[in-house]
Formats: structure tokens, C-alpha cells, sequence
């Protein structure tokens, strides 16, 4: 079985509502759900005028390669009414892949692990949690130590409803 992190994102509707439909999709179409971090709220990154974020970070098994896992993402976030808009805009649903196991991926649909992760406290921290000593196949860092250096001042909490 694959490890995959993905990570989540709502900032529309129910935003709690709906990183719960993306779970169920994503264990229905993806894999079983072996670790999920409580869910995360921040302000909007990178374009700052939009709603709050929620943000979960999840550990998934699953037999598919990398290519399937980014078509079944965005078929569920196409399934769940995103419609395509700016890039980091506002959206119902987000599903990103932070890791393929330790697999490194450089192509024009596909960057594993994701590019911007180490940059993102809505990411660090979710992902702190749920895979602490999991290092990053490029920089040869842990999560916590990533998380230790960031030097991005956006507040990230735990969604306490
Ligand atoms: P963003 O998540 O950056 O706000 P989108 O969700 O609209 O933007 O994704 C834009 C494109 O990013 C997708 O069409 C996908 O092909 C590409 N992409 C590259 N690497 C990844 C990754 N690791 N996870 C998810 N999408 C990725
Ligand atoms: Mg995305």
C-alpha cells in the first residue's frame, strides 16, 4: 500500500461539512483513512481577502499511483461543485498530495512533495500532528523540524466549531 498525505481545504458553505463529504469520498475512492489531524483554522493565505480556512491533514493506504490519486481528487473536488476559479481563491473543497510516500515527482500536472508545504503554517501544523518524524524527501528534514524553521506568521489554530 502507498502512504499518501493529502491535505484539505474548505473556505465556502459548511466548511466543516465539507472536509467531513471529502473524507468519505476520498475513503471511498482513494483508500482507507489511517490518520487524520483535527481540523485547522486560518486566515486565507497568499490572497487575503477571502473567508477563513479550515484545513485537515490526512494519511491515506491506498493501491493507486500518483496520477490516479490527482485524478480521483479532482473528481471528488469537481463531484463536490468547486468550480474552477483563481488560484489560491476561495473554494467549497481543496485536496492537495503533500507526499507520495517518499517519492519525488517534477511534472507539469504533478509536483510531489508539494511545492509550497514547507512555506504553510495551515500545513505544517495539521501535518505536525499526524506525522511528526516523517521526513521530507528533499530536504532531509522532519515535519517538526520544517515546522521549527517556517517563517510564516499566519495564525493556525484548532476548529473548535
Ligand atoms: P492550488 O491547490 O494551488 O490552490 P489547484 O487546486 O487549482 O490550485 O491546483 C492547480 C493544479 O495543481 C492542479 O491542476 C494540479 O495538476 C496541480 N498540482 C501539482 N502538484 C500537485 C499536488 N501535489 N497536489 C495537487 N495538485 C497538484
Ligand atoms: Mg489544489
Amino acid at each position: 500500500m502507498n502512504r499518501i498525505y493529502l491535505h484539505t481545504g474548505a473556505n465556502l458553505g459548511d466548511r466543516a461539512a465539507n472536509l467531513q463529504q471529502a473524507n468519505d469520498w476520498i475513503g471511498l475512492e482513494i483508500g482507507a483513512i489511517a490518520r487524520a489531524s483535527r481540523v485547522y483554522h486560518t486566515k486565507a493565505w497568499g490572497i487575503t481577502d477571502q473567508p477563513d480556512f479550515l484545513n485537515q491533514a490526512l494519511l491515506v493506504l491506498s493501491p493507486l499511483g500518483p496520477f490516479e490519486v490527482l485524478e480521483k481528487i479532482q473528481q471528488i473536488e469537481r463531484r463536490m461543485g468547486r468550480v474552477r476559479e483563481v488560484k489560491w481563491g476561495e473554494r467549497i473543497i481543496d485536496i492537495d498530495i503533500l507526499f507520495f510516500n517518499d517519492e519525488v515527482l517534477e511534472t507539469d500536472a504533478l509536483t510531489i512533495p508539494h511545492p509550497y508545504l514547507h512555506y504553510r503554517n495551515f500545513v505544517l501544523m495539521p501535518l505536525v500532528e499526524i506525522a511528526p518524524k516523517l521526513v521530507h524527501p528533499v530536504f532531509k528534514k522532519t515535519i517538526t523540524e520544517l515546522s521549527a524553521a517556517s517563517e510564516d506568521s499566519l495564525t493556525v489554530g484548532v476548529f473548535r466549531g
